[in-house]
């Protein structure tokens, strides 16, 4: 397929792009505009190997899609000659509720869907409308494909998505789990299938996107059965500055002792997890030290979040009747042997065991670090939420 592919990331103030030849899908140039709205906001591009920083005036996500375009123009080396090479636009979207099962070309209808379940993502949502928006109006004439985080969860029974509270929350606030990072708990399902050699029907995986969030999800036969964040992404596991899994009793004790909803809201999320437990930072690699270098609260830092990652993999393996393959992705699941170490310590009861050698020796790579006579494989494979939204974008391309 002639012509190229650009994925766009919107956040609140930063838009994260990657142009990919439509044919080879291979990244052809990317960066990353961040502090819109700041003065100066500040552009780094990188095409052909060559990296540009920039700051430059942008106070929307129209403004911003529009300097893109233009570096991609006009940067030396040019990625491409012209607007017309465009061919598709993918977006990721973090919230499609309970209405998108999978990736689609946005129309009104869409964007209208999407502003409702801008509601639940209040964060997120917004700024991938106005990436969307912004790049419809920019480029009216081709296809703008929206790429769900929730979407692959969507098949998960209700068993695994409904909380046990009245169950008229669900009907008039939507109120169920819908799970995050779906982008990429499918991207290294399908790539663990094929490194395994096996038709993904037949497997039951688990897999571990461990990074600044963390989340974990039981795929059976391809399909997400159950996964660790909820209604929103603060559920499951330790993450670098969120708590995972608490009794909810904390937030009304709290509120109880003087804090107001906010500042709880702010404690989950941004001041718990390694951060919190550790006292150190929201970075596995600083705790590591901090904990190498003698602090017990680092050190309990890193156990918590091995033991909490433990307990899921447990509990999906005993969900999904069985386990073939655990993968482990995300900047934690790829780097970090210590921790991957740590989670799959005495699981011989599950038929897994981790190869010490390879463990230590697959960083930011892929690879299968289980012992020979492990049952479970155990894989490391690199995310690459960009590729798969390209990938993703290309499918809905071939079907016009
Ligand atoms: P995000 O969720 O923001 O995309 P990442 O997937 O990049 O985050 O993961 C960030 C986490 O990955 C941090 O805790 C960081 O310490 C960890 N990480 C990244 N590189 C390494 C590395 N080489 N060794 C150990 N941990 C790493």
């Amino acid at each position: 397929m002639p012509g190229k592919i650009l994925v766009v990331n919107c956040g609140s103030s930063s838009i994260k792009y990657k142009l990919f030849d439509a044919d080879s899908l291979t990244g052809v140039a990317g960066g990353l505009l961040e502090r819109i709205g700041s003065r100066p906001a500040v552009l780094r591009h990188e095409v052909g190997g060559t990296v540009a920083r920039s700051e430059v005036d942008v106070s929307s996500h129209r403004q911003g899609l529009e300097i893109i375009l233009r570096v991609l123009l006009e940067a030396e080396p040019k990625a491409i000659g012209s607007l017309k090479e465009i061919v598709a636009i993918g977006h990721r979207v973090v919230h499609g509720g309970d209405t998108f099962f999978e990736s689609t070309v946005v129309d009104d209808k869409v964007l209208e869907a999407l502003r409702k379940w801008a509601r639940l993502a209040p964060l997120h949502n917004p700024p991938n409308i106005a990436g969307i928006e912004a790049a419809r109006s920019l480029l009216p004439s081709i296809p703008q494909v929206a790429v769900f985080d929730t979407a692959f969860h969507q098949t998960m029974p209700e068993i695994a998505y409904l909380y046990a509270i009245p169950y008229e929350l669900y009907e008039r606030f939507g109120i169920r789990r819908y799970g995050f990072h779906g982008t990429s708990h499918k991207y290294v399902a399908q790539k663990a299938a094929e490194i395994l050699g096996e038709p993904i029907e037949k497997l039951r995986m688990i897999t571990c996107h461990l990074g600044n969030g963390c989340s974990i999800t039981a795929v059976k036969n391809g399909h997400s059965i159950d996964t660790s964040m909820g209604f929103t992404p603060l559920e499951g596991l330790v993450m670098g500055t969120r708590s995972g899994d608490i009794d909810p009793s904390i937030v009304f004790y709290l509120i109880g002792e003087g804090f107001s909803p906010r500042e709880v809201e702010d404690l989950l999320n941004k001041k718990s997890g390694l951060l919190g437990v550790s006292g150190v930072s929201n970075d596995i690699r600083d705790v590591e030290k901090e904990a190498e270098a003698g602090s017990k609260r680092a050190r309990l830092a890193l156990e918590i979040f091995a033991y909490r990652a433990k307990k899921y993999i447990g509990a999906y393996a005993a969900v999904l009747g069985g386990l073939d393959a655990l993968v482990f992705t995300g900047g934690i699941g790829e780097n970090d042997p210590l921790m991957r170490g740590m989670i799959c310590s005495n699981m011989g009861f599950l038929g897994l065991k981790i190869d010490e050698d390879a463990n230590g020796a697959t960083v930011g790579r892929t690879g299968v670090i289980s012992s020979e006579q492990s049952k479970v494989k155990v894989l490391v494979i690199p995310t690459d939420e960009e590729l798969a939204i390209a990938e993703e974008t290309r499918k809905h391309l071939l079907n016009h």
